[in-house]
């Protein structure tokens, strides 16, 4: 099927893009990335926007940069480069994890990070790794520029505090500290799926206690889940197999797991208290970065 008519805007700044969003706000607009989600979904008809405004254009959404104890990345920059750059390398070894799992590399050449997250999709890796490493997502209209925790960002599935005149302009994801050990895990029915269950973990140890950590969980539920239960069970205390599989308990308790016509929810439940034993088992195995 064929996407249903609209005009499509190819703005070459910034400027000119928040003033296309500021003057169309009130109609079904929105901005195209890399097109991966957004194109099958206009496709379907599932989303029929009457404008679409192209940020390929716009210079300024490309590229990462190190900004003291910070990596900050443009939302345009593609699935393929931010795997393959040497900042992601050096500082954010869970983002280079995750992304052995996430889509193939068709796709990975096209899809943007900014996309990614924007599309809110509850069992992908990035938003789950995001919320995680507790990253920042800087929004930007003509009127103003704020700054979200990506744990405040997501209300449900592909829902997001993204207002109608605003565009994700920068991802800032803290670079790993001395003593961080990370593990992404994941399930699901092919390579390059979404996830029946991911779990993303950070752990943080001196001498084999745990300083801090940042867990979340993707696939179950209808936006990234922190994982605070679990982070409250092991911070401060001796990371054991005893005490990560309480903190795997306490977590699960937290959760209303759902099944599909294939998946049940005592598989999902399983599987999830498997990937966070898992996840935590070698994050604090790890040893630091
Ligand atoms: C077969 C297939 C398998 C896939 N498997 C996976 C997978 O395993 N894991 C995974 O995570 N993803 C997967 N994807 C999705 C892929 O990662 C997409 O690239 C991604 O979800 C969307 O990125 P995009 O750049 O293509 O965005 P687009 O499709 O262009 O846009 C997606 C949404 O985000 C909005 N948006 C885009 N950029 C911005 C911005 N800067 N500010 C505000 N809103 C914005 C758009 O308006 C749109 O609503 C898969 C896709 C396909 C087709």
């Amino acid at each position: 099927m064929k996407p249903a008519p609209f005009e499509l805007f190819r703005p070459e700044t910034i400027d000119e893009a928040l003033q296309l969003l500021a003057d169309h706000q009130d109609a079904d607009i929105k901005v195209l990335a890399g097109g991966q989600s957004l194109i099958p979904m206009m496709n379907f008809r599932v989303a029929q926007p009457e404008f679409l405004v192209d940020l390929g254009k716009v210079a300024d959404f490309w590229g990462i940069e190190e900004d003291s104890d910070l990596i900050s990345i443009r939302p345009m920059t593609r699935h393929a480069d931010v795997k393959a750059n040497p900042l992601v390398a050096r500082y954010l070894p869970l983002v280079r994890e995750a992304y052995d799992h996430v889509a193939h590399a068709t796709i990975r050449n096209r899809g943007t990070l900014g996309g990614n997250l924007a599309h809110a999709d509850p069992a992908s890796e990035m938003p789950c790794v995001m919320v995680a490493l507790d990253a920042r997502f800087v929004l930007q209209s003509k009127k103003a520029t704020r700054v979200l925790p990506a744990r405040e960002f997501y209300f449900g599935p592909f829902v997001t505090a993204i207002e109608p005149d605003e565009v994700l302009v920068r991802i800032q994801v803290p670079k790993a500290r001395s003593g961080d050990g990370f593990a992404f895990e994941e399930v699901s029915l092919r390579k390059g799926d979404f996830a029946i269950s991911a779990v993303a973990a950070r752990i943080n140890s001196d001498g084999g206690v745990c300083r801090s950590a940042g867990i979340a969980i993707a696939g179950v539920a209808g936006t990234p889940v922190h994982a605070e239960a679990a982070e409250t069970m092991i911070v401060g205390e001796p990371v054991s197999p005893d005490r990560i599989a309480l903190a795997a308990d306490a977590m699960i308790a937290t959760i209303e797991f759902s099944g599909t016509a294939t998946i049940s929810a005592e598989y999902r439940r399983d599987l999830t208290r498997t990937l966070l034993t898992r996840a935590l088992t070698r994050a604090s195995s790890v040893g630091g970065v």
